[in-house]
């Protein structure tokens, strides 16, 4: 019998990668998604197989179905897209949280969080371990992100000392790879796409902020492999590649493997961006027996080819990014 998964979020960036993944393996996938940011292009290619199948539906709202495992992706992910609609961030992680874990709670089954490093905030610890509490504006522009992911681990780990359900958190950190949306705002489609066309390449504030990028096919192996460790442990676990680069280095790595004419322009750095980021890993590598392959300039060769390909079959005339219906 294949196990049926239920992954939310299944259209987007990281959920489509992970519902290939899953069919790869054997699964049935039932993907659940609004299409508040992903889009179909990114799962078309899924839907001749017959262990493919999609429900348009915003996880704010019950759903019944039976599966035996859910994966729990729903959430705007890029800040561009999460102030778009900061009411709707929150509720998709409380509201939407409670949905899917009354979900395992009726059916009895594990079910797994795609927490975010932004639980730290601005971190006054470097790098941040998952005992870390964090730093966070609980009022300002990010908050509805920030506080709405803190609140979805609490409402995990309420759900299992409370009503013993088998849960798995896992934060994310900045992840990057084919199917981001070029429009999304996000650093790295930005850059590329900028670098592509020769255009300005917009580094926030001084460029000094760090961030560390993992690329998305070892952020689905973490997260499958996260899923798949014994009862017991809950985690969180940190997901990321501990290459910790500055904003401005990686706009000076995007232009030179796309060897691009682009110029640097500085503009002015979002309220509450975080200075510095970076996973430790220790606990990832001892329970999952996991870390990152695919190293940034590599990781970047590969999402540049797939902006390149997009960019050749759209001419620059991308979708809107966002898709509220
Ligand atoms: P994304 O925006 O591409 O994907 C999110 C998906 O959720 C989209 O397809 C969107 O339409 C869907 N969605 C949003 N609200 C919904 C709702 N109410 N009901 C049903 N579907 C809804 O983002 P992503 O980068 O693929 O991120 C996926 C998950 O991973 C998110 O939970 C995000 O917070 C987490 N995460 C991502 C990163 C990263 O760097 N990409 C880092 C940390 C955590
Ligand atoms: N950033 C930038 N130029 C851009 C987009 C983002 O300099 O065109 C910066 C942003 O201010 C932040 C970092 O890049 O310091 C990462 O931003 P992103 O939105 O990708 O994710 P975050 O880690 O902030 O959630």
């Amino acid at each position: 019998m294949r196990k049926r998964v239920l992954v939310t979020g299944g259209a987007g960036f990281i959920g489509s990668h992970l519902c290939e993944r899953l069919l790869e393996e054997g699964c049935e996938v039932i993907c659940v998604d609004n299409f508040f940011t992903g889009t179909k292009d990114n799962i078309k290619h899924l839907f001749g197989n017959p262990y493919f199948e999609f429900i348009r539906h915003d996880i704010c709202f019950p759903l019944y179905v039976e599966v035996d495992e859910i994966y729990n992706l729903a959430c705007p992910a890029s800040p561009v897209h999460y102030r778009f609609d900061p009411v709707q961030t929150t509720k998709v992680n409380v509201l939407g949280s409670i949905n899917m874990l009354g979900l395992a709670k009726r059916l009895k089954i594990r079910i797994f969080q795609a927490s975010t490093s932004e639980v730290y905030g601005n971190p006054s610890v470097h790098p941040q371990p998952e005992s870390y509490w964090g730093n966070v504006n609980p009022i300002g522009p990010r908050a509805c992100y920030d506080e709405g992911k803190r609140c979805a681990e609490t409402l995990f780990f309420d759900y299992h000392r409370q009503h013993g359900i088998d849960i798995k958190v896992a934060r994310i950190f900045n992840t990057y790879g084919p199917r981001m949306h070029p429009n999304d705002g996000r650093v790295v489609s930005n850059f590329i796409v900028q670098a592509l066309k020769n255009e300005d390449i917009t580094v926030y504030g001084d460029g000094s902020q760090t961030r560390s990028f993992c690329y998305v096919d070892d952020t689905v192996e973490g997260i499958i492999r996260m899923m798949n460790t014994p009862r017991g442990f809950t985690g969180p676990v940190n997901i990321g590649n501990p290459e910790e680069v500055t904003i401005l280095e990686l706009a000076r790595l995007i232009i030179d493997i796309c060897g691009s004419r682009s110029k640097v322009v500085f503009m002015p750095l979002p309220e509450d961006d975080p200075v510095r980021r970076r996973p430790d890993i220790t606990l990832a590598v001892k329970k999952l027996g996991w870390k990152p392959r695919v190293g940034l300039e590599a990781g970047l060769k590969k999402t540049i080819e797939y902006f390149e390909k997009v960019i050749s079959t759209t001419g620059y005339d991308f979708k809107k990014g966002i898709d509220i219906g």
